[in-house]
């Protein structure tokens, strides 16, 4: 039977009430088979913030006492507070070995980074397990053991043949009713090493699994209840898309719709596994489904930004752009979008006029 493939993002996870309100979505999932954690808001950024200190040889203690603590809170109120402390021992020992390298490299960085999703999993596994009248046997999956990847830290590739051939062995053992719950944006090359995807990367982890497991479907559970035409933020009068096609949610990602990971459909496309997001703190209200493959159906459905050092990338993405007659320095074309140069930098002042331009 093809299973479900879910995935939470670092809000839905930030504490033990946003937990519980996942453990909601989980029981109203049906043939789920997978559900994906990303870490809890914010812990990713400690960590590089963690790491930096450590290059320049600063004491990291504070900030790592923090983080700790913080989880230590979610533990407590969801009492699983002693396994909590010995995943930490482990987690403190592996910062010593870190800290004891003369030269801190990228790889060095991504075992660091991989202590976000590891807590995050960890206590979201133990939740689940401790669930009565779940119809699911919970099993924590390693990451590292299934998603491998070449050795490029912090922006690593994934191998899907040898992810598939991991998944079959998985596939192999499971019972029918087995949830697994995994790390997102972690993996592993081929010499065990820690890996990242890059960052956001955790729903590409989602989508590389359904591929590999031939899912029926994924669910990225976020705190916005789709995809816009813009952020929705920034932009109250946003709307949002109902549906999209696998190439022009890419186009929305990469040209900086931050609420999927630009990498994401890339592995549903052949199986043609549809993808829905959805707000973890409101399913009922539906949400954006991606699938598909046709180019730009509609008219202009998308207005996306990205910062740069020198001022904003603005992204007009649809149907008919090509024909705008658009006075501002236009750095990139291509089929259903158009990127121009912005030397402002106040976001919600340009993406306003900008809207209220082109979407009234
Ligand atoms: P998660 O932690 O769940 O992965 P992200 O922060 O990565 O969530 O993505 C969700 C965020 O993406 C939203 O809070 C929203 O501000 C932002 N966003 C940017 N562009 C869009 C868009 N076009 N549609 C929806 N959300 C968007
Ligand atoms: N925790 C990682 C990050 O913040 C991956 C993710 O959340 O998607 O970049
Ligand atoms: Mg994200």
């Amino acid at each position: 039977m093809k299973k479900v493939v879910a995935k939470f993002g670092g809000s839905s996870v930030r504490d033990a009430n946003a937990l519980r309100d996942c453990v909601r979505v989980v029981k109203d999932t049906a043939d789920l088979g997978v559900v994906v954690i990303s870490a809890t808001y914010n812990t990713t950024n400690e960590l590089e913030e963690l790491f930096s200190l450590l290059k320049k040889g600063e004491d990291e203690s504070a900030l790592w006492g923090a983080l700790k603590e913080r989880h230590r809170i979610m533990a407590r109120d969801l009492c699983c507070e002693e396994a909590f402390e010995n995943l930490i021992t482990t987690l403190e020992a592996e910062l010593i070995q870190i800290r004891e390298n003369a030269e801190l490299s990228y790889e060095h960085r991504d075992h660091l980074l991989s202590f976000g999703e590891r807590i995050s999993s960890q206590l979201f596994a133990w939740v689940l397990s401790k669930e009565q009248n779940l119809p699911y046997q919970v099993e924590l999956l390693d990451a590292t053991t299934v998603i491998k990847t070449d050795s490029t830290y912090g922006m690593a590739f994934p191998q899907e043949e040898l992810i598939l051939e991991r998944v079959q062995l998985l596939k192999g053992r499971a019972q029918d009713n087995t949830l697994f719950v995994t790390q997102g944006f972690l993996g592993a090359d081929s010499l065990g090493k820690r890996t990242t995807l890059g960052r956001e990367g955790s729903d590409y982890t989602a989508t590389l699994l359904a591929g590999a497991f031939d899912a029926k479907e994924v669910h990225i559970w976020t705190d916005v209840d789709g995809v816009y035409t813009a952020d929705p933020h920034i932009i109250e009068r946003a709307r949002r898309l109902d549906t999209l096609s696998y190439r022009e949610a890419t186009l929305l990602a990469k040209a900086g719709a931050k609420v999927l990971f630009p990498k994401t459909l890339a592995p549903l496309k052949e199986k043609k596994i549809p993808l829905r997001v959805g707000k973890t703190k409101a399913p009922q209200e539906g949400g954006t489904w991606v699938g598909g493959d046709h180019a730009c159906s509609k008219d202009l459905i998308g207005l996306t930004l990205k910062e740069r050092s020198d001022g904003l990338i603005i992204t007009l993405i649809g149907h008919g752009v090509e024909s705008l007659d658009i006075e501002q320095s236009e750095i990139d074309r291509g089929e259903c979008y158009r990127s121009f140069y912005h030397p402002a930098k106040d976001i919600q002042d340009v993406l306003n006029l900008w809207y209220e331009r082109y979407f009234s």
